[in-house]
């Protein structure tokens, strides 16, 4: 879902409270990886058989993969979650994360490729034209 979509769905601190609840989810699931990786590469050097080694190997190397992406996946949410939250504050009145999107860049390109990898340059392109709900303030976050 796009991020403005997103936003005017569900409200600024509802979505930042949830991105910071599945930024959480990947890095417990990178944590728990990254300890796979390691079973598994314990389990491979007391294997007995080729064929069993062989599937620790493998088992590892899986582990690895998804960690490094709930890793990459982990810092994108929590970097843009920040950079969002930094400016959400109205610069009128004082009020926090009150805000509805008026408008957005509209970026061709989504934040993630189709290998999943993410696009910083397109992260970081990102814009939303916000107005405070107490005071109608507008600004760029
Ligand atoms: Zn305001």
């Amino acid at each position: 879902m796009p991020l403005a979509k997103d936003i005017s769905k569900r409200g600024f601190r509802n979505w930042y409270e949830r991105q910071l609840l599945e930024s959480v989810v990947y890095l417990t699931t990178c944590i728990v990886c990254a300890f796979g990786v390691a079973a598994f590469i314990e389990a491979y050097r007391s294997s007995g058989g080729a064929a069993r080694g062989l599937l620790m190997l493998l088992a590892a190397f899986v582990s690895g993969i998804i960690a490094i992406h709930a890793w990459q996946r982990f810092r994108t949410m929590i970097v843009l979650a920040q950079r969002l939250a930094d400016k959400a504050t109205c610069a009128k009145c004082g009020l926090y994360g009150l805000l509805s999107v008026t408008d957005a860049s509209r970026i061709a390109h989504p934040a993630y490729d189709e290998r999943g990898v993410s696009n910083a340059d397109d992260q970081n392109a990102q814009w939303l034209r916000v107005q405070c709900k107490k005071c109608h303030h507008e600004w760029v976050i």
